[in-house]
């Protein structure tokens, strides 16, 4: 019996919601794992309690390969769960809770795959180094980013990494299931606005209102349509979904063709264009007073290539009257498509499912692979999961009665395996 479960539901029972406590008792718990499996990890703190493990197994080769996931989790409301959150149940088939499927199911098939492996005496074929960081729900700041700089030592040689947010089962209306494989993410721009202008008397005609300024700006953002930009990422899943649907996409209305193919068109919704989405704001004290500065923040995103037409497009929606700085900025990472190893990636998910149609895609948000871009390392989104159709996958990522199927986690491990094994 595989133990991928057990670690999932142990894993589970660590609250490592973020903000919180910190990862430290989980990150010593996968500490213990690995040391049981005779690997030595080297464990280290961005901050107190903001604890990460990063491990290295030598292989055939020492071309490594990264297999990096996040400890941390989203909070969560037990109230709105049928089961506790943190109870790491397993019922159903399913094991339970926070985190199953953002990411410690994916991290329990790493763990329960190299614990297989000292059993069994089985080497991979190159070097692996395995992280399991702090903080990805939030910046990564105490997590990847740290890693990635400060202890730069510990991912020498590395050329491509594997993560969250690909390699998992997606059923399409004609039944095959195709697996999305991440070969890029759209790039962050987290900004906040700010409009300066003449404080008063509300009941005085205004000089010059912050606040007005800001909401003309907010608005003319909000209204804004981005033009479609197919990447070579997206552009290669609209070509290959045609085939698996029997059907060609229509590009000139990506929109409702989205729309029509539900969690399929979700693979591509999102990846087509830039965006940015007012999502806070802030100004004022007292009705009666004018504010001098109004303040908002945006939620901007750009494809992989589209960094400068993003900002230039948001500069001139700003206008002169409002200045914008980064509150997160991460570039948009992309791995090349046509590559040996995305080829590998493809047929370790058909070799354990012959029924497989991996698919390349490009992340809408975005992930630790950019920490890891900054230091050279080609990331792919491939935590292969195989999930029953009735489930939907998107709805649980931070959403409630988050769950992974046993039976899918187990597949996972044998894919890895396969990819990874001498
Ligand atoms: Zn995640």
């Amino acid at each position: 019996m595989n133990e991928v479960a057990q670690i999932c539901s142990d894993l589970i029972r660590f609250d490592t919601t973020n903000p919180g406590s910190g990862e430290r008792p989980a990150a010593e718990h996968v500490a213990e794992l690995l040391t049981d499996a005779g690997i030595e990890p080297v464990v280290f703190e961005s901050a107190e309690r903001r604890t990460s493990v990063v491990a290295r197994i030598p292989g055939d080769s020492p071309e490594a390969l990264l297999i990096h996931g996040h400890l941390d989790v989203v909070p969560a409301e037990p109230a709105d769960w049928r089961v506790h959150p943190f109870s790491g149940e397993v019922a159903d088939g399913c094991v339970w809770g926070r985190g199953a499927v953002d990411m410690k199911g994916t991290v329990s098939m790493t763990l329960a795959l190299v614990r297989d492996w000292a059993r069994r005496g089985v080497r991979p074929k190159r070097d692996l180094v395995l992280a399991f960081l702090a903080d990805e729900e939030a910046t990564g700041e105490y997590g990847a980013r740290y890693a990635a700089t400060r202890h730069r030592e510990l991912f020498e040689g590395c050329t491509e990494a594997i993560s969250e947010s690909g390699g998992y089962s997606v059923q399409a209306p004609s039944g095959a299931r195709i697996y999305p494989v991440a070969v890029g993410e759209r790039g962050t721009a987290w900004m906040r606005l700010t409009a300066t202008g003449v404080a008063g008397h509300g009941s005085k005609p205004p000089k010059d209102s912050a606040v007005a300024e800001l909401c003309h700006a907010l608005s003319r953002i909000a209204a804004h349509r981005w033009p479609v930009r197919l990447t070579p990422g997206v552009a290669a899943l609209l070509n290959e979904l045609g085939d698996v649907l029997g059907e060609p996409i229509d590009l000139d209305r990506l929109e409702e063709e989205a729309e029509r193919l539900g969690s399929v068109g979700a693979l591509f919704s999102a990846q087509i264009r830039n965006s940015a989405n007012p999502t806070m704001l802030e100004a004022g004290y007292k009705v009666n007073v004018i504010p001098g500065t109004a303040t908002a923040h945006v939620d901007g995103r750009f494809l992989p290539g589209y960094r400068e037409e993003f900002l230039e497009t948001i500069d001139r929606l700003l206008g002169p009257k409002v200045t914008r700085e980064f509150v997160s900025f991460e570039d948009a990472p992309s791995a090349p498509l046509d590559a040996p190893f995305f080829d590998r990636l493809c047929d370790a998910l058909v070799a354990e499912d012959p029924a497989a149609r991996p698919v390349p895609y490009v992340m809408s948000g975005g992930t630790d692979a950019k920490s890891f871009a900054d230091i050279g390392i080609r990331g792919y989104g491939f935590a292969p999961l195989m999930l029953s159709p009735e489930l939907d996958y998107y709805g649980m990522f931070h959403g409630v009665d988050e769950r992974v199927p046993v039976e899918g986690l187990e597949f996972g491990v044998r894919v890895l395996d396969r990819l990874l094994a001498a």
